[in-house]
């Protein structure tokens, strides 16, 4: 039986510029903007989410519903540096830690650099230090598998704490609104719903062939989460190899200034992607796909480390601009290696092997 513990920081972004800022404590505040603009909420702080703000949300809508809210740029580095701290106090129980975002984590503590054998005592012990360390409070979940763990930590914010016992999780799950489970989006909730599927009750009903029908292979994982079967393991982000993003075009591309627009929001998202793990590369690639499905790689190594899409866009355009070629485009990918987490004499590892569109 594993010992899983999700940590998520409360509203974390609007909660920071709240403790650096004491005239946004007790008002609507949104991390984000600005205001009126496409821009899309970070974070909105708990009053906020009370006029229906969240996150992803345009500004724009987030103004209309709260038009006193009071519209905060992000400090990105701010959050890296505490989300940094915050992960100090994880390593100190454990290793196997896998970060989800600057906020967010899953730690394993079955086996912990302590020996304590309580992960309730553990999760106890890192929302105080969290607190003591950073003023801001941690809501965390326990349970035997990072689901669970998951959904737990999301029952009692903020600065909850919430435990799902094993023989608790039975019915706990069966109780679960459908679109609750992990793995199950919007899209998916809809299906299930379309099927009488509204809770774990009903999921739990259905057999693994009738799932499998309906949902193919997510079927068996279905199947198996609403039984509590979760041997999903925390990946620790020490071990992270790679970062990458591509896309798949719907119809294949031929002009290179498109391309180049292709090439400029890949670069931005995979600048999101290194700012979210707190992670920069020295090994930049280039993936194309042609409408023939040919495919080449090409790679350029830089002598320092690098995050930010300006630092690696032009590099790319360059490398595009080089292949020169009469084909027709399927895809894009970039991505980045040579992480600052591992030792710089490890072989570059296969970037579009593993971990795409994750
Ligand atoms: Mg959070």
């Amino acid at each position: 039986m594993k010992k899983i513990i999700h940590i998520d920081m409360d509203a974390f972004y609007a909660s920071v510029e709240e403790r650096d800022n004491p005239s946004l404590r007790g008002k609507p505040v949104v991390v984000g903007g600005p205001p009126n603009s496409r821009a899309v909420v970070s974070t909105a702080n708990y009053i906020a989410r009370q006029y229906g703000v969240h996150s992803a949300m345009p500004c724009s809508v987030a103004q209309r519903l709260c038009p006193q809210a009071i519209f905060v740029p992000h400090r990105f580095s701010v959050y890296k540096e505490i989300s940094g701290e915050i992960r100090e106090i994880f390593y100190e129980y454990t290793d196997l830690v896998e970060p989800l975002s600057l906020d967010e984590a899953y730690l394993d503590v079955t086996l912990n650099k302590y020996s304590i054998p309580s992960a309730i005592r553990i999760a106890r012990e890192i929302k105080e230090k969290i607190k003591n360390k950073t003023q801001l409070t941690a809501s965390a979940g326990v349970a035997g598998g990072k689901f669970l763990a998951k959904v737990a930590s999301g029952m009692n914010k903020p600065d909850g704490l919430t435990v799902i016992l094993p023989e608790e999780a039975r019915e706990f799950l069966l109780k679960l609104p459908i679109g609750k489970f992990f793995g199950i989006g919007k899209k998916t909730e809809e299906k299930m719903k379309s099927l009488g599927i509204h809770s774990g009750k009903e999921l739990f009903e259905k057999s693994e062939a009738e799932l499998t029908r309906f949902f193919g292979k997510m079927g068996g994982h279905y199947f198996r989460i609403v039984r509590g079967i979760d041997h999903s393991e925390v990946r620790s982000s020490r071990m992270k190899k790679s970062i990458s993003t591509e896309t798949t075009f719907e119809k294949d591309i031929e002009d290179l200034s498109i391309l180049k627009q292709k090439l400029k929001s890949l670069c931005d998202d995979l600048e999101r992607r290194l700012q979210k793990s707190n992670l920069k590369g020295k090994s930049f690639v280039l993936k194309v796909k042609y409408e023939d499905f040919s495919q080449v790689t090409k790679s350029f190594l830089f002598n320092y480390y690098v995050q930010n899409s300006s630092d690696f866009f032009d590099r790319a355009t360059q490398i595009l601009n080089s292949l020169n070629t009469q084909k027709k485009v399927r895809l894009l990918g970039v991505g980045l290696s040579h992480l600052n987490n591992e030792n710089q004499d490890e072989n570059q590892m296969d970037l579009f092997s593993s971990g795409l569109n994750a």
